[in-house]
């Protein structure tokens, strides 16, 4: 499949008062068009930061310290991310247009003093240059698609006249609005209810199929990865440890955090909203990284003498499929 962005060794550092910590250490990964990649991973993972890297979007204390995001503009010329400047014109009209974030606290996107229609028909102005009126059109439209009932009427309303359910909605009609290529969802559906889950979720591969939009799509419930993914990417403090389809990541899952992470999981398909197993001991703090391989000290099938003292490296096991872990570096010959 034709990639809409690639990434290739990506590093990521945050400034912070104890010191500078790798959030994003190395990740290699790309979103083919029209399908959607899950960025799996307990908090402090560093699946946000990556997405927000996307878009060239970190915090103020964050910087792209290595590696290349390489974005296929409409074109079909490759834009460096990473090298625009992130307050620069470029960056700002890829912002909304083409990549567009929904975030898991709706609230955040939205400005509680405007209402709905006052923050989505300037954005659809500007960016896909309509009148007013073809942008009320526009908003009116991406409101009734995302379910929100007599959406005319509802244009006038602030965000607290919404339920968190709506809000969401609300937020997908904003970030879908100008027809974006790209969608990087961080967590939409962890504040909301089952029902409104399985909604939002239906909905955004209806969207998929009938705009080819590719998604990526963050979270830590594989109830949630096993509705939505085309592809995976399981994430363990600031890497990528597996790669590969949906099918194969739960039918063999081949890293020793992978196969915890799905023991949560009785079977395929069992419902939404299943959470990660909990794993034994803790995500070590990125101020203390573990020698050696970072999962060893949780990890059940480590090697003595081997795990804690050497880092295992990336096993391509195919084109889009890798590991990380001792056990696979001869193709999964020493399969555990
Ligand atoms: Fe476990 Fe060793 Fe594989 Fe790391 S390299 S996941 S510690 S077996
Ligand atoms: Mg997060």
């Amino acid at each position: 499949p034709e990639a809409l962005v690639t990434v290739q060794d990506l590093k990521v550092q945050i400034g912070t008062d104890d010191g500078v910590v790798r959030a994003v250490d190395g990740v290699t990964f790309d979103v083919p068009r029209g399908r959607t990649l899950c960025l799996v991973g307990e908090s402090g993972s560093g699946k946000s930061i990556t997405g927000r890297a996307l878009m060239n979007l970190l915090p103020p204390s964050g910087r792209i310290a290595g590696g290349r995001i390489t974005y296929s503009g409409r074109s079909g010329e490759a834009i460096d991310i990473g090298a625009l400047d992130p307050r620069g014109k470029q960056i700002r009209s890829l912002r909304g247009k083409e990549i567009s974030l929904i975030s898991q606290e709706p609230m955040a996107a939205l400005s509680p003093v405007h209402t709905i229609g006052q923050q989505i028909v300037p954005v659809v102005r500007r960016h896909l240059g309509l009148s007013k009126r073809e942008a009320e059109a526009r908003a009116v439209e991406m409101l009734g698609r995302v379910g929100i009932p007599r959406p005319a009427e509802r244009l006038g309303n602030y965000p607290f006249e919404f339920s968190g359910g709506m809000r969401q909605r609300v937020c997908i009609a904003l970030a879908l609005s100008c027809q974006p290529r790209l969608l990087i969802a961080d967590e939409p559906t962890t504040a909301l209810d089952v029902t409104t889950q399985a909604n939002i979720i239906d909905l955004l591969q209806e969207l998929q199929r009938e705009d080819g939009l590719s998604i990526l799509f963050i979270t830590h419930d594989l109830g949630v990865v096993a509705e939505i993914a085309d592809d995976v990417a399981v994430m363990y403090l600031g890497k990528i440890v597996e790669r590969g389809t949906v099918d194969e990541i739960f039918a063999d899952p081949r890293h020793p955090y992978t196969q915890a992470l799905l023991k949560s999981v009785p079977r395929l398909g069992a419902g939404r909203n299943t959470r990660l197993a909990a794993i034994r001991g803790m995500v070590p703090s990125p101020f203390d990284r573990p020698t050696g391989c970072d999962f060893h000290p949780r990890c059940d099938l480590a090697i003595k003498g081997l795990c804690e003292s050497e880092d295992p490296g990336t096993t391509m096991l195919g084109p889009r499929r890798d590991v990380r872990c001792v056990l696979q570096r001869n193709g999964g010959a020493g399969h555990a």
